[in-house]
C-alpha cells in the first residue's frame, strides 16, 4: 500500500485505489493523475517533468 496523502485531491489512499507511480516514484490516485496529466506534464508532486 502506497503512502498518502494522494497530491492532487489530499485524500489518503483506500484500499482498492488505482494509484499512478510518476517516473519519479511520486504517486497519485490513478483518476486523480490521469486528470491531472491532461493539463500538465509535471508531478504534481515535485514538478519533475514527465516526458512521455
Ligand atoms: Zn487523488
Ligand atoms: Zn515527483
Amino acid at each position: 500500500m502506497e503512502r498518502g496523502p494522494c497530491p492532487i485531491c489530499l485524500d489518503g489512499y483506500a484500499p482498492g485505489d488505482e494509484i499512478v507511480r510518476m517516473p519519479c516514484a511520486h504517486t497519485a490516485h490513478w483518476r486523480c493523475g490521469a486528470k491531472w496529466l491532461s493539463g500538465a506534464r509535471t508531478c504534481p508532486t515535485c514538478r519533475f517533468e514527465i516526458s512521455s
